[in-house]
C-alpha cells in the first residue's frame, strides 16, 4: 500500500474541507525541561479552525460530504449541552447552509454556558429532553428526524458522537498529514498519544498508520471505557473503514497500537485527581488549555508513562480540543 493509493481511495469519497491544514506540530519546550525528556511534541488539532476547533472538524468532513451527496438539508445529532460534536456540527452546518438540530439529554439550563452559549450564537434548533439515557436519546433523535421528514425536510442523523467509519476517515487523512509533516519539518516524532473515547479518532490514526507501514507507535489512552470495550469499538470502526475504503486493514490490532486503560477513572466526564491537576498544570506550563473530559486524562497518562520510562523516542500529544466545554459545567 502506498501513500498515493490510500489518498486515491480517500479522494473517491464525498468530502468537504472544514479545517485549515496542516494544523501546527511543535515542541513543548517547558515540559521537555520539566520532565527532563528530549522530544515532547504536540499536534495542535485544537486549532483545526472551525468554531472552537478540535477533532470533530476532521470527523465531520466525510460526514457532511456524505450528507450533501445524499441531498440532505438538515443535520441532527445528540449530546450533552457541553458536547463538542454539537457545536462543531452547528458550525459546519453554518458553513454549508444546512439546518442544524441538536438533541440534548439535559433539561434546558436557566443560563447557557460554554458550548451551549456558542450554539445559541449559531442558527441551531436545540431540543432538551431532560435527563434521559443514551438509548432514549437515540430514539428521541429518530423521532425528531421522522417529524422533520414529514414536514418535507431531508434529515441526516450523525450517530454515536461521529464515531463511525466515515467520521474516522478524517483521522486516516490526519495520519497522512502527520507523517508528511514530520518528514517535511524533519521532526523525529516516534510515539503518538491519542485519546480514546468511543475510539473514532484512535481508529483512524491506527488504520492510516498501519497502511503507511507503521511510521509511528500509537498509544491510545482510554478516557471512558476499559481496554476490552474500547478495543471492541476500535475493531468495529476498523471494519467500517474497510467497507468505506475497500482496503483491508490486514494487521492485528495488538501489532498496531497499545490501548491503556489505567487513567480513565470513573469514566466519561469523571475527572481523576491527576487529570484535574493537568487542567491547571498544562496551561501554567505551556500556555495551552486542556479540557476536563479528554485531554487532561490523555496528558495525565502520557506524562505518567514518560516519568515511568515507558516511552521510546520523541513523543507527541494529539490535542483534540474541547476548548468550549471549559466554560461550562461538566454534565
Ligand atoms: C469527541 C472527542 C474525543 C474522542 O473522540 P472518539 O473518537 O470518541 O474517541 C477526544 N477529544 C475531544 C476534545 C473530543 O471532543
Amino acid at each position: 500500500m502506498t501513500r498515493q493509493s490510500l489518498l486515491d481511495a480517500l479522494q473517491r469519497l464525498p468530502y468537504v474541507e472544514l479545517g485549515a491544514y496542516p494544523t501546527p506540530l511543535h515542541r513543548l519546550p517547558n515540559y521537555e525541561k520539566k520532565l527532563n525528556y528530549k522530544g515532547v511534541f504536540i499536534k495542535r488539532d485544537d486549532l483545526t479552525g472551525l468554531g472552537p476547533g478540535g477533532n470533530k472538524a476532521r470527523s465531520l468532513e466525510y460526514i457532511i460530504g456524505d450528507a450533501l451527496a445524499k441531498g440532505c438539508d438538515t443535520l441532527i445529532t445528540a449530546g450533552t449541552v457541553q458536547s463538542n460534536l454539537c457545536t462543531l456540527l452547528a458550525c459546519a452546518c453554518a458553513r454549508y447552509n444546512l439546518h442544524c438540530v441538536l438533541v440534548h439529554n439535559n433539561d434546558a439550563p436557566v443560563q447557557s454556558t460554554g458550548n451551549l452559549l456558542l450554539n445559541n450564537l449559531l442558527n441551531t434548533e436545540s431540543i432538551f429532553f431532560g435527563n434521559i439515557t443514551k438509548y432514549e436519546r437515540n430514539d428521541s433523535m429518530q423521532a425528531v428526524a421522522e417529524k422533520l421528514a414529514a414536514q418535507g425536510r431531508k434529515p441526516y442523523i450523525v450517530h454515536n458522537g461521529a464515531t463511525s467509519g466515515l467520521g474516522a476517515l478524517g483521522y486516516v487523512r490526519a495520519a497522512l498529514e502527520i507523517e508528511h509533516q514530520c518528514r517535511q519539518l524533519q521532526l523525529p516524532v516516534y510515539t503518538i498519544f491519542v485519546p480514546g473515547g468511543n475510539g473514532g479518532v484512535a481508529t483512524g490514526l491506527i488504520y492510516g498508520n498501519a497502511l503507511l507501514g507503521h511510521p509511528f507507535r500509537i498509544v491510545v489512552i482510554s478516557t471512558e471505557y476499559e481496554k476490552a470495550r474500547l478495543e471492541q469499538h476500535i475493531q468495529t470502526v476498523i471494519a467500517q473503514i474497510e467497507e468505506a475504503l475497500h482496503i483491508p486493514f490486514s494487521h492485528g490490532l495488538a501489532d498496531s497500537c497499545e490501548v491503556i486503560d489505567d487513567y480513565y477513572g470513573g469514566g466519561w466526564g469523571q475527572p481523576t485527581p491527576q487529570s484535574e491537576e493537568a487542567v491547571l498544570d498544562f496551561p501554567r506550563t505551556e500556555g495551552i488549555f486542556l479540557d476536563r473530559i479528554y485531554m487532561s486524562k490523555l496528558w495525565a497518562g502520557m506524562q505518567d508513562m514518560i516519568k515511568r520510562g515507558k516511552t521510546k523516542g520523541c513523543v507527541c500529544l494529539l490535542h483534540t480540543g474541547g476548548f468550549g466545554s471549559l466554560f461550562g459545567k461538566l454534565d
